[in-house]
């Protein structure tokens, strides 16, 4: 079995989110997709991010339709900042031996990779898979890639595809200048939004 693991915020999921997992399914012949919100550290609680329940509840609502498609309370459950390398570890625990992990990230993960914490352990564990988010230099992305692939003797899976433009930050603003999200938010979490009159 192949397992693909999407973590983020979701602080809401978007179509971006949405893409990257299907898109993973099919290049890399995927079996699921876990989806893995973040927990709420602890000093920012109730400030900068949304809770966790109602950040899973979201991103639930989000992949209902889609039967290759899970989320993970693992990290909300844990109720505080989770390192990567923790949440993958334990996830490659409840696989089989020969069962392939892939983590699904995007640009920016790769432009700030130094500052996780074991970043050994996480490529121990998985294939790191990055897929290209606007904003950033291929040119340097690659260079980064090469120095990590070097460094740590693995190999990053680099994505090129549809270049989407949509990140949380994004839909946070313009949920608070009213503009209609469906487009680019699935309804179902436009509809959440909406009765627990969120991000305004
Ligand atoms: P925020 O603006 O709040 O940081 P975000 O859109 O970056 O939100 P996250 O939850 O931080 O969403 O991201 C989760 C994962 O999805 C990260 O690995 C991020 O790089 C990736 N990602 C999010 N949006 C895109 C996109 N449009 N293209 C490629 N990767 C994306
Ligand atoms: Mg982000």
């Amino acid at each position: 079995m192949k397992v693909g693991i999407l973590g983020g915020t979701f602080d809401p999921i978007h179509n971006g989110h949405l893409y990257l997992a299907e898109e993973a399914l099919h290049i890399l012949a995927l079996d699921k997709v876990v989806f893995m919100p973040s927990g709420n550290p602890p000093h920012k609680k109730g400030k900068s991010i949304t809770d966790g329940s109602l950040r899973y509840e979201m991103v639930n609502a989000a992949i209902r339709d889609n039967e290759k498609f899970f989320v993970s309370s693992y990290e909300i459950d844990k109720n505080g900042f989770s390192y990567t390398y923790e949440t993958l570890e334990y996830m490659k625990m409840s696989l089989n031996k020969d069962d392939e992990m892939y983590f699904i990230t995007g640009a920016d993960c790769l432009d700030q990779i130094y500052k996780w914490k074991n970043i050994d352990r996480i490529f121990n564990v998985c294939k790191f898979v990055v897929f290209y988010r606007p904003g950033f230099s291929v040119e340097s992305l690659m260079e980064k890639k090469k120095k990590v692939e070097e460094q740590f003797k693995t190999e990053i899976i680099f994505l090129h595809l549809l270049e989407l433009n949509i990140s949380s930050t994004y839909i946070r603003e313009k949920v608070r200048q009213g503009y209609n999200l469906s487009y680019i938010i699935p309804p179902s979490v436009n509809y959440i939004i909406k009765e627990l009159n969120l991000y305004i």
